[in-house]
């Protein structure tokens, strides 16, 4: 089992049930709506088929909705003379309108009219994480003029940066107001929203999903300074982050992205928080059959930095090989992770919680006793995810095989590293519990007979916060008898 998950974002390359169904057994454990891009009508069209593949598969897939937030993008663009949009080149002049157009002959507008009062003459306009460059050189009230400092092809609702302009566009507009609702109506599973500036942005939303009934979890997407001046605040309110590398490297010297990419992951193994890794990490697949060197180093260096889960965009999208890309990223995560669990590197357990200091200590025991025994797997309940989650950041070189008998929870344990979440209605006792994980992990060939399992859990089970045993299995033996054996009665251990 690859210990890295795998977040793939959806598109028309990505195929009907069939394709996501070949995705999904190449390693894809999360898919990604891009609210951005695309339709509602064509993303409900695209959940439906990935449901349907996850049934197939017989594993629990999670789907995140990402909102756009305040992100500026360019308007329609026409394709012209055989691209797929407009070239332009250095020393061109574009005219950015406020007036909505389909763009062509140098003239585009923008998602964001005020745009036009907001650029000042002199500020830099980035289009495509910073692909194509220009600089305003005249404003009007109509629009603005500026100079093409590095060309390429405008393509239709690709991301506007403006690094140096204070923008007045809210937290999150009322396009994404709307995808939230439709987000609840198709019971997603996480919520990335785009250009976090500060923590009130997340709270607002969390607040209007509790009032919904609906708590989805939310990502907050880590492209913007601010965000990274105040990032202890931000991982508090959320509920897991993206290094969302396209923006930020744009947004901030791109010399910086890499330090960052390891502070943020260092900050959320602390807070116990999923973190995803994103944004050009196999480009070149978008149209290559193979990655470059760099694209593989870079892969396999997020997943030693300590990441959850690394993420494929325009590569599984609207790439030429989206399933090709999927296999690169399996296949380079598990030659890491087989590289990390023959190394000695890890002397202690990496957690250092300081909210879950019950489930914490029991964590830490965990980890000392399977650097000791080397089991099979670890077998826990967390009915919520939450056990998982910290035990997901201990890192361990064996599989953390996650019961419970919520499919919501578990799509979405989906996200965190090492989980392999699997559904199993809450047993009456222990007795029984042990009962359904020898007979779970040997019908998922997770362990044979004879096969040593560490199971972690709390009495009564399916209560939140209550982990106080760990204890060794093996498989195929009765935990009553091993019980008796040891004349240790059921509740002198349940009272443990
Ligand atoms: P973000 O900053 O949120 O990552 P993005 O524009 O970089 O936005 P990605 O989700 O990274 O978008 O996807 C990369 C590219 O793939 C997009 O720029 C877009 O051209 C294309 N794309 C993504 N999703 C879709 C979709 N559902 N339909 C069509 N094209 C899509
Ligand atoms: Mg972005
Ligand atoms: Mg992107």
């Amino acid at each position: 089992m690859i210990r890295t998950k795998i977040v793939a974002t959806m598109g028309p390359a990505c195929g009907g049930e069939d394709g996501l169904l070949a995705l999904f057994q190449a390693g894809v454990n999360v898919c990604r709506l891009n609210f951005s891009h695309g339709s509602l009508d064509e993303h409900a069209k695209q959940i439906g088929q990935i449901r349907e593949a996850a049934k197939r598969f017989d594993k629990s897939i999670a789907i995140l909705g990402d909102l756009c937030g305040p992100k500026i993008r360019l308007g329609q663009v026409a394709a012209e003379n055989g691209s797929e949009g407009m070239p332009i080149n250095v020393g061109d002049e574009l005219h950015i309108c406020r007036e909505t157009i389909v763009g062509r002959d140098c003239r585009v507008s923008t998602t964001y009219p005020h745009l036009i009062d907001d650029v000042e003459i002199g500020d830099r306009i980035l289009i495509e994480d910073g692909a194509l460059r220009f600089v305003c050189t005249h404003k009007s009230d109509s629009e603005l003029r500026c100079a093409c400092t590095i060309g390429g092809v405008l393509k239709s609702a690709k991301g506007i940066n403006l690094p140096h302009t204070n923008v007045s566009i809210p937290s999150i507009t009322d396009r994404d107001w709307e995808c939230v609702a439709w987000a609840i109506e198709h019971e997603l599973d996480y919520l990335a929203l785009s250009f976090v500036r500060k923590p009130e942005d997340l709270e607002s939303l969390r607040q209007h999903l509790k009032s919904k009934g609906r708590p989805i979890p939310i990502i907050a997407k880590i492209e913007k300074s601010e965000a990274v001046k105040q990032i202890d605040a931000i991982i508090e309110a959320c509920d897991g982050i993206m290094v969302a590398r396209g923006d930020l490297g744009v947004e901030i010297d791109v010399a910086q992205v890499p330090i960052v990419q390891k502070d943020l992951i260092r900050r959320c193994q602390a807070a116990a928080k999923p973190v995803i890794v994103a944004t050009q990490m196999l480009q070149s697949m978008i149209e290559q059959a193979s990655p470059t060197r760099a694209e593989v180093s870079d892969v396999a260096n997020a997943i030693f930095d300590g990441t959850d889960a690394v993420m494929l965009s325009g590569e599984t999208s609207v790439g030429k090989f989206p399933l090709a890309a999927v296999h690169v990223m399996s296949h380079v995560a598990e030659v890491t992770e087989q590289y990390l669990n023959s190394s000695d590197g890890v002397k202690e357990p990496p957690v250092r919680l300081g909210t879950f200091e019950r489930s914490t200590a029991v964590a830490k025991g965990a980890w000392q006793i399977v650097h000791e025994l080397r089991p099979s797997v670890v077998a826990l309940w967390s009915q919520t995810g939450t056990t998982a989650r910290i035990f997901s950041k201990l890192r361990l070189n064996v599989p953390i095989v996650a019961f419970s008998s919520d499919p919501c929870s578990l799509r979405r344990m989906a996200l965190q590293y090492g989980v392999m979440p699997i559904r199993m209605e809450l047993p009456k006792n222990m007795e029984s519990f042990v009962d359904g994980i020898d007979h779970l992990l040997r019908e998922y060939e997770l362990a044979a007979e004879g096969d040593r399992v560490v199971i972690v859990a709390g009495a009564p089970l399916g209560t939140p916060g209550l982990m106080n045993s760990i204890f060794i299995h093996t498989v195929g033996q009765s935990w009553r008898a091993a019980m008796e054996r040891s004349a240790v009665s059921d509740c002198a251990l349940l009272d443990s």
